[in-house]
């Protein structure tokens, strides 16, 4: 049987790209280091800051939860979660769950969101009213409502649960039809845009999606494994994920290597044109007048909802004592 080596007891996992073998405490350590070392490499956190974390239910999130909760005190930051129930059957369900047990296992502070009571409807419903594919309508709303709860709450950043595969096929994805804006905006880090956006950090940015799922696995932490019914596997992201993991096969450390590289030319990819303004209805950042969140409500449902989100945020916050914000 392999052993771990640094410590020879048992191992439990092989790392191809470091060539070493490790035991369960060390795995999680290596993985704790990784985001240690992102952390401290990429300026993400400082002393006293707020960290947002958007909480799915997925692994993804989990790992990122668990890994920030077990650096909490090293780095002396606060951790607050946001779960937005989106109303997709018994995979929302399931999700918010997971999320709930999450949340209190680690003692963080947990904002919930389900859309049938902020909004009276759900993402299906929503992408049928207004007349536009589930995962286009579901990627804006979680975008909006996580901003909005970082406004609410007074967050210095939002985290997010991105692993190194995600973003080396976002990555790839933007390549082949030249987006380079979309580019821009794959590094580890994005800034805060006033008071109407709140930057964002990718904490498990040099974390792999197996081991994100290893991390959460060995660490007890709940998460749901189904995803969600509307994954679509025709995708062009599906394809171009085989394609990335027969060259991570071939030259094992290929994607880690990729984000890195792409981490140190980031400032060299041009950042979205156009004026940064603040949304008519709910004074959130917007390209336009009116923020998509505002628009597509708007259509849907007759009315512009982000200025009810942000006071259904807002009372929430309340409640848990999150605001006013002591510094
Ligand atoms: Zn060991
Ligand atoms: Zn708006």
């Amino acid at each position: 049987m392999p052993r771990c080596s640094i410590c020879s007891k048992p191992a439990i996992a092989y790392i191809r790209y470091q060539r070493k073998y490790l035991c369960r405490d060390h795995y999680i350590e290596f993985i704790e280091d990784k985001v240690r070392r992102a952390l401290r490499k990429y300026k993400m956190v400082g002393k006293g800051y707020r960290i947002l974390v958007a909480l799915s239910g997925g692994k993804d999130s989990s790992t990122l939860l668990g890994a920030l909760a077990a650096l909490r005190s090293e780095f002396g930051y606060e951790l607050v979660a946001v779960h937005i129930d989106l109303g997709i059957y018994e995979y929302s369900v399931k999700s918010k769950m997971a999320a709930e047990e999450l949340a209190k296992k680690l003692e963080v502070p947990l904002i919930e969101v389900p859309l049938s009571e902020v909004l009276g409807t759900t993402i299906p419903e929503l992408a049928n009213k207004g007349r536009r594919p589930p995962c286009s309508v579901c990627g804006m709303v979680k975008r909006y409502i996580t901003n909005a709860a970082a406004v609410e709450v007074e967050a210095d950043a939002v985290a997010l649960g991105h692993n190194a595969d995600d973003l080396a096929v976002y990555n790839l994805k933007s390549f082949l039809s030249q987006d380079l804006e979309a580019i821009s905006k794959l590094g580890p880090k994005t800034e805060s845009v006033e008071e109407a956006a709140i930057g964002r950090i990718r904490p498990l940015y040099l974390v792999y999606e197996k081991e994100s799922f290893l991390y959460a696995y060995l660490k007890g932490l709940p998460f749901l494994h189904e995803e969600c019914p509307f994954v679509d596997h025709r995708q062009m992201e599906v394809k171009l994920k085989e394609v990335v993991n027969s060259l991570e096969e071939e030259r094992p450390g290929m994607k880690i290597q990729m984000m890195s590289k792409l981490a140190l030319r980031i400032k060299d990819y041009p950042k979205p044109q156009g004026k940064i303004g603040r949304c008519k209805y709910c004074g959130l950042i917007t390209g336009g007048d009116v923020c998509s969140f505002c628009r597509l409500t708007k259509k849907a449902l007759g009315e512009p909802m982000g200025p009810k989100v942000r006071e259904y945020i807002r009372s929430k916050a309340l409640k848990l004592g999150l605001i006013p914000r002591r510094l």
